[in-house]
């Protein structure tokens, strides 16, 4: 349980060449027996005696952390490949190098958070302190499991909290290693927990009432569940979900980087990212150049081992999400879209499938509507500006959206219409930790990375001081 460095369980993922220590108990946990010992003994402890350091004490520990996981990259990434199948190509540069970003930028501010002085009259004044909310849950989704235990513990622990942290039942096991190295690093035992589970255990905690705030990477359904509970204990969140979000080509654009975002924003971990730019609005003029250049490219995909660091297209997480994707490829089919190429199950051990392309989607295909989390793109034609914001807005969903104009007064006029919470202008889907990252509408609830995730993680007290004497009517 934990981050107390007890060996509950030790799991072997073939191929690492040791043992992982579980910090977490496995069946013996019950709504029961666990959620109050482990919060009342283990996080709430930790958080007391964490809160009690500096800010620059804290932030050492924190780079410390990331300085170790910098160092074992490699592991770390065969493990992120373990837990979800994308190839180590992708997980070399893009998982444990992200979470290591997200605890040394949050390390390097923890020792100045401080608050503000407000002079008032008569020499009164207010001063207002920064205060941790406590023990703080994160519940993580399947895609990113290094990168989303990072992002939501860093923040929270640079402020002085505690974290419980859920991993998706289908990738246990890079939270648990996070859990070892902040150990590692200096953390006091319990400050880091992680706790295994499915859907229920995530709401046993969330709604339980040691618990001050909810942090939720996950779909939209999710969202609204876990949102709802803790709303009715007034518990602070943060909601990071899902979306279906507009990528849009003008006939000015650099048709290689446009096609190279089109690529990264609906393939890269096949498919499986939530800021993923799935509905490709493409200028009619340049639409079958488009197509025919994306098409050869895809052609260059290498499909394999995602162990083999040439292979840069890995198979899907779960038997259920490629499920799901193969069933938009046949509703695509259904509704009367064109498949360009792709969408096929792949005959071999695993969950895989070739990407998809479908051209001539139209706005109101279940292709275009709803999030498929999978290597499904939808290119979809226009002609004018006015019309393609309109219909790029026309969405539940408002998490990203991007760009591609040589036109520069176009590409900031459109974007500052597009309703979402992360956009890009001729590039798509880098997420740098000093920028916030979130989402509008349905797609979430606060801000991710950046200063502004100290907000979401911390309060403010204000504290009125009088210098003169005090009077009331009588
Ligand atoms: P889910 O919403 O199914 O699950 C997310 C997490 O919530 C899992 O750990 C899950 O547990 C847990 N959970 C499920 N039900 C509850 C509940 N009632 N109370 C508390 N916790 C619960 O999402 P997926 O794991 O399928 O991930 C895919 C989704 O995540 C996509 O919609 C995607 O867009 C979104 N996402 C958003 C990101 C963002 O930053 N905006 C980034 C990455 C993904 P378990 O599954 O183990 O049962």
């Amino acid at each position: 349980m934990g981050g107390s460095g007890t060996l509950d369980t030790a799991i072997s993922p073939p191929g690492l060449g040791r043992d992982i220590p579980a910090h977490a108990v496995g069946p013996a946990l019950t709504a029961d027996n666990w959620a109050g010992d482990l919060l009342a003994t283990s996080a709430a402890a930790a958080q007391a005696e964490w809160a009690a350091l500096t800010g620059t004490e804290r932030g050492r520990v924190l780079r410390r952390a990331a300085e170790i996981i910098r160092g074992r990259n490699r592991e770390l990434s065969v493990l992120e490949s373990f837990d979800t199948g994308k190839p180590l190509q992708e997980t070399l540069v893009a998982d444990a190098t992200s979470g290591a970003d997200a605890l040394e930028y949050f390390g390097g501010l923890a020792g100045s958070l401080t608050g503000e002085h407000i002079p008032l009259s008569g020499g009164d004044f207010v001063y207002t302190v920064r205060e941790p909310l406590g023990v703080c849950l994160g519940i993580g989704a399947w895609n990113y499991p290094t990168q989303i235990a990072c992002w939501k513990a860093a923040p929270a622990l640079a402020c002085g909290n505690a974290m419980i942290f859920k991993p998706s039942e289908t990738t246990p096991l890079c939270a648990l290693k996070i859990a070892e190295i902040l150990i590692e690093a200096g953390a006091p035992a319990g400050l880091f927990n992680v706790v295994q589970g499915f859907g229920e255990t995530g709401a046993m905690l969330s709604g339980h009432p040691g618990i001050a705030k909810v942090s939720l990477t996950g779909s939209v359904p999710t969202g609204r569940k876990v949102a709802a509970q803790a709303a009715g204990a007034m518990k602070h969140v943060t909601m990071e979900l899902g979306g279906k979000s507009p990528l849009i080509i003008f006939d000015d654009a650099d048709l290689e980087s446009a096609i190279s975002a089109a690529i990264n924003g609906n393939f890269y971990s096949s498919g499986q990212i939530c800021s993923n730019g799935t509905r490709v609005f493409v200028h009619r003029a340049i639409k079958e150049a488009f197509l025919a250049r994306l098409a050869e490219r895809l052609g260059n995909a290498v499909i394999g081992d995602p162990m083999d660091e040439a292979t840069n297209f890995g198979p899907m997480t779960s038997a259920a999400q490629l499920d799901i994707a193969l069933s938009y490829v046949a509703k695509g089919v259904a509704e009367g879209a064109r498949l360009v190429m792709g969408g096929d199950r792949i005959d071999r051990p695993g969950f895989w499938m070739t990407p998809a392309i479908f051209a001539d989607v139209t706005d109101s295909m279940a292709i275009a509507r709803e999030e498929i989390f999978g290597p499904v793109m939808s290119v979809l034609d226009f002609e004018d500006e006015a019309d393609v914001i309109a219909r790029a807005n026309d969405t539940e969903f408002g998490l990203a959206g991007g760009v591609f104009t040589r036109d520069l007064a176009r590409a900031h006029r459109v974007i500052g219409q597009i309703r979402a919470g992360s956009c890009y202008i001729n590039t798509y889907n880098l997420t740098p930790v000093e920028a916030p990252f979130g989402g509008v509408k349905a797609s979430g609830v606060g801000r991710e990375n950046s200063k502004e995730a100290i907000n979401h993680y911390s309060e403010v007290k204000s504290v009125y001081v009088c210098l003169g004497e005090t009077e009331a009517a009588f």
